[in-house]
């Protein structure tokens, strides 16, 4: 691809035939290159077991391609026709309180349906067949935003199904659920009930607890992988047509229902829609590009939907400010996209969706100030594309993140319900990101040993083999960090005997002896012993009491009975160095931690105020994004890098300066 993909999603399904023709005119003008449809028309493409309609898309598809603009051709599958849930209930999902579902909503179908399945794929086989040839074709959208686990008796059956497959015996089965804890001994796989809220779990105000973290950490697998199979079966049918056009589905960034690290082995591009909240701190986005990135760091991703304005689901819809929406394209880009395109191309007249801003408003014209922002960006877009797209990351820094882990660390009962997973990870990439450094995200499992730093915070469930990886790492020269509450359990949730943090103990240098916990708002503080940290700083939830074997103490805790003993330790371990934070320390300490210990950025510059710089890397060039995320000018060192601006052609190194909310594309020039 020599542009970005520039345009979003179209629903012609809900417009008149001259509405369609105008906005074809409008897209032009506002120089957008693609259009996704149709995602939601499964009811207008089928109306009984056997009656389908196609001419009413003829006729649309006919005039997008004669407009010239590229497709990215959806499947239609997210929502199943009324008719079709009313005559087969079956397809229905059951939910976590044990309730039938009634048609309604979206994305609410049993991923193990046989019914369901067989449906979806006879609409995507007549969608192949019928338009697979369209040379406009660029892209194939697997159904929308999977969200869909269920716990309904026919996929209860097929968990018993799945867990035959692993365990092969009930003997073994007992022996990893640990069904010895009360009473729980299976003597037939038909006595295994989804966990659920009829079961072993329960909704503590919105903290999802289970008596058996090992139970439901199965389901949770079963369920990815359960609604996987629906993806793969309409990956497999445009695959086997059209082996080389691009098939994906658009993600939700840290989405916990779905281990997409496991989707990502199916999907050729990766694509996500992103919707930063009202107010949020930017690094945040910054995050969720950088996981979906990682998740096939060997190319860029597609960022499939943004709203050009405003959303509707949040309790304050504010619009985006002038700027924002040129910052935001370009946060995306900067951090790997070869797209930038929108939820939704005109604005629907009815429904939730009335009050989310499209490129073409209710107005139906084009003088609008977000038609006309659009409509630059689009622009710059098509004049830069070619010098950007297909460009890659190659980071030096690390963040190993791991869904199994999310799943697990949040079903433990106790130390803490304060504790999250997301919380933790997001301290340590916020003081990542100050550094300059650029990030990737990676699984206990990866290769990683084109990293000089890798960040494992809370990696409480990690596998015996997981544990070697990060061994050999340390041994043959990395630096990693982990902290509390790290090397719990094993793969099946069964703690590790002889002392945490497990399989990391040894390179690590320390056993652990309790985890204690303090409700909110109580500290203990981090006391330097070593000049690793520059002064004392807060820390707080849970407390792990360690001792050092190998390793060194480099600060103490400063209150309570295990004052004085370490709460960071470091220990050179082969080549490398391993630290563990024994606790959650307040953002300051841990910033001051990671500056310790970061790579930093790979130029030699340096920025102020709140401008973010990536590095996107191809085989001839090295471009340097620069995005001014305050609301004023700020400063840029370019020292003696010598660059050239993409879009001005203009010459640069030493001092720069940044229009407020601005963006710039350079190309090193000398190295
Ligand atoms: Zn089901």
């Amino acid at each position: 691809m020599s542009t970005f993909f520039y345009g979003g999603d179209y629903n012609p399904d809900q417009w008149s035939d001259e509405i369609v023709d105008l906005d074809l005119e409008l897209f032009k003008k506002a120089n957008i290159n693609i259009v996704t449809l149709p995602v939601f028309s499964w009811a207008k493409f089928q109306s009984s077991d056997t009656e389908y309609h196609f001419e009413w898309f003829d006729k649309i598809i006919n005039k997008i391609t004669a407009s010239g603009l590229n497709i990215c051709m959806a499947t239609s599958t997210a929502v199943q026709p009324a008719w079709m849930s009313h005559k087969y209930p079956e397809i229905l999902p059951v939910d976590f309180e044990g309730r039938k579902r009634a048609f309604g909503g979206r994305v609410k179908f049993c991923p193990n349906s046989e019914i369901y399945r067989e449906f979806a794929s006879k609409l995507v086989t007549k969608l192949v067949e019928r338009y697979g040839n369209n040379k406009n074709i660029k892209l194939w959208h697997v159904g929308n935003e999977y969200d869909n686990w269920c716990y309904c008796p026919k996929c209860q059956s097929e968990f018993r199904n799945w867990l035959k497959e692993k365990y092969s015996t009930l003997d073994e089965l007992n022996r990893v659920w640990y069904t010895s804890f009360w009473g729980h001994t299976f003597y037939s796989w038909d006595e295994i009930v989804a966990p659920s809220g009829l079961s072993e779990m329960w909704n503590d105000n919105g903290r999802v607890r289970t008596n058996f973290q090992s139970i439901s950490l199965d389901y949770a697998r079963f369920m990815s992988d359960s609604i996987l199979d629906c993806y793969k079966l309409e990956y497999k049918i445009i695959k086997d047509r059209f082996p080389q056009i691009p098939v994906t589905t658009n993600f939700m960034g840290f989405f916990k229902p779905l281990n997409y690290f496991k989707w990502a082995e199916f999907i050729d591009v990766i694509s996500w829609d992103s919707y930063p909240g009202v107010g949020e701190p930017y690094f945040l986005t910054s995050m969720r590009h950088d996981l979906m990135r990682s998740l096939k760091k060997d190319r860029p991703f597609l960022l499939m939907e943004q709203t050009p304005s405003q959303t509707n689901w949040a309790p304050y819809n504010s619009c985006k400010r002038p700027g924002d929406l040129k910052l935001q394209s370009f946060q995306a880009i900067a951090h790997g996209s070869d797209s930038v395109m929108f939820f939704q191309l005109r604005r629907s007249v009815g429904a939730c969706e009335k009050l989310h801003s499209g490129v073409i408003d209710h107005v139906g014209h084009g003088e609008t100030r977000v038609f006309r922002e659009c409509t630059e960006l689009g622009d710059v877009l098509n004049k830069l594309g070619s010098q950007i797209t297909g460009s890659i990351m190659e980071n030096k820094t690390a963040i190993i993140f791991d869904w199994e882990n999310w799943w697990a660390l949040e079903y433990s009962s106790g130390p803490s319900t304060e504790l999250f997973y997301l919380n933790e990870i997001e301290k340590y990439y916020n003081a990542l990101h100050k550094t300059g450094a650029g990030i990737d995200f990676v699984t206990p499992d990866s290769d990683l040993s084109q990293y000089s730093l890798v960040v494992a915070p809370c990696l409480y469930l990690i596998s015996n083999r997981n544990g070697r990886n990060i061994e050999t790492y340390v041994k043959n020269g990395g630096k990693f960090v982990t902290s509390f509450m790290s090397g719990v359990v094993n793969e099946t949730d069964l703690a590790y005997l002889g002392g945490y943090p497990g399989p990391l103990s040894n390179v690590l240098g320390i056993w652990v002896e309790e985890f204690d916990s303090l409700p909110k708002g109580k500290f203990n503080t981090g006391i330097p012993t070593s000049s690793f940290l520059d002064r004392e700083y807060k820390c707080e939830m849970v407390f792990d009491i360690i001792h050092t074997l190998n390793a060194q103490s480099l600060a103490i805790y400063g209150n309570d009975y295990y004052k004085d003993l370490p709460v960071i330790t470091k220990n050179i371990f082969g080549s490398g160095d391993a630290y563990y934070i024994g606790s959650s320390f307040e953002q300051d300490g841990i910033d001051s931690i990671i500056r310790k210990l970061s790579p930093g950025s790979d130029l030699n510059i340096e920025v102020f105020g709140n401008v973010e710089t990536t590095l996107r890397k191809n085989s001839m060039d090295k471009l340097l994004f620069l995005l001014n995320h305050d609301e004023c000018k700020n400063k840029i060192d370019l020292k003696n890098n010598q660059f050239q601006n993409l879009q001005t052609l203009e010459k640069h190194s030493g001092q720069l300066e940044l229009n407020a909310k601005d963006v710039m594309v350079l190309r090193l020039l000398n190295e």
